[in-house]
């Protein structure tokens, strides 16, 4: 159910329909828009009636939400949603790019790129310090060892940092050094590792899972939401197909689909999404023509020495060109790159 408050309401008139809401034993979660606040009503209804609300002063009316998903959609909150990552917005008319080694390996690796990164012009830095590999026997990341070369990164080079936590003592450590949580596609329907992401303190950047529908993966974003972490971004990575020339297939139709039901940001993820290095480029092109908000892309200065996904990582000069072109791309629609943070 959603409450939509009248255009002139006062906070204290807010404030009323949440005590109400949360006296019946409901949760709710005020949304402010730019011309109107909603109430999004979330919780096991049972006999308990919210609607009574509907005569409330300031109350303009009371909607019944018929889709499964609920705090994500335009309905409730028309205007898109811009995340601050680090004192970097995603989202709006903003444009971002995201790079970074699949994995930290050592500070010298991830200084070396972060270094490539910021002089490319890429306002977010990623690397996983966790890795969830398809193998026990392979690398899985330095853990917080690795948190810790991410964290002296940022200082360095004024990169906030987006990296991946795969269980609860991984997420409580992320949400402590890391400006954005990633939660992987194999996670994406880990519901408790959803609900301990909703409690945390930082924006969660959640990617798509491997066959994961469109409304799928909107159900794992209310999740966070329904905890009341609201700083959620989407992003497409790939999902599987018949097809064989690549590892995965982008479903760039996602993008404006995504866009037209749910007010979250959405990034695209060529580089799990085609496992090629030489399809990144382009990829990353189509991505910002269809409306993506951004591109997350792996990045190595060697990559035939990477300690996972080697062929996928892009060399740091087809970074550079990369952002340049996402920058035309987006020129074209109006839109135009967000700036990096400054060197402090
Ligand atoms: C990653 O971004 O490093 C990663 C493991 O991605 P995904 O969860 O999309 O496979
Ligand atoms: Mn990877």
């Amino acid at each position: 159910m959603l409450v939509v408050m009248e255009a002139g309401a006062s906070p204290e008139q807010v404030e009323a329909v949440v005590r109400h809401i949360e006296k019946l034993g409901l949760k709710a979660h005020p949304i402010p828009g730019a011309h109107r606040t909603a109430i999004g009503v979330t919780g096991t209804q049972g006999s308990k009636n919210p609607a009574t609300v509907e005569n409330f002063p300031g109350v303009k009316e009371v909607i019944a939400v018929t889709q499964a998903y609920k705090l994500v959609s335009r309905e409730a909150k028309p205007d898109d949603t811009i995340v601050n990552v680090g004192g970097v917005d995603v989202g709006g008319n903003g444009v971002i790019v995201v790079g970074g080694p699949c994995a930290v390996e050592t500070s010298d690796q991830t200084r070396t790129i972060a270094e490539r990164i910021k002089r490319g012009g890429g306002q977010l830095f990623r690397g996983g310090a966790y890795k969830p590999r398809t193998s026990p026997y392979s690398f899985q990341g330095l853990g917080e060892q690795g948190l810790e070369i991410l964290a002296r990164v940022r200082e360095e080079f004024d990169l906030p940092i987006v990296t991946e936590a795969i269980d609860d003592a991984s997420l409580k450590l992320v949400d402590q050094y890391a400006d954005c949580i990633q939660i992987g596609a194999r996670n994406m329907q880990n519901f408790s590792l959803l609900k301990s992401a909703g409690r945390a303190r930082k924006p969660v950047l959640l990617k798509r899972g491997m066959s994961a529908t469109l409304e799928e993966l909107l159900l794992s974003a209310e999740y966070i939401m329904s905890e009341g972490n609201y700083n959620v971004m989407l992003c497409e990575r790939g999902v599987r197909t018949f097809s064989d020339h690549t590892r995965n297939t982008v479903d760039l139709s996602i993008v404006p689909a995504i866009k037209r039901i749910s007010h979250l940001p959405i990034l695209v993820d060529p580089s799990h999404g085609t496992g090629k290095r030489n399809k990144v480029l382009p990829m990353s092109r189509a991505a910002i023509a269809v409306g993506a908000d951004g591109v997350l892309v792996e990045v190595h200065h060697k990559p035939e020495e990477a300690l996972s996904d080697g062929p996928q990582a892009i060399l740091p000069d087809t970074f550079d060109q990369l952002v340049r072109e996402v920058d035309a791309i987006a020129g074209v629609l109006g839109r135009s790159l967000q700036p990096a943070l400054a060197a402090s």
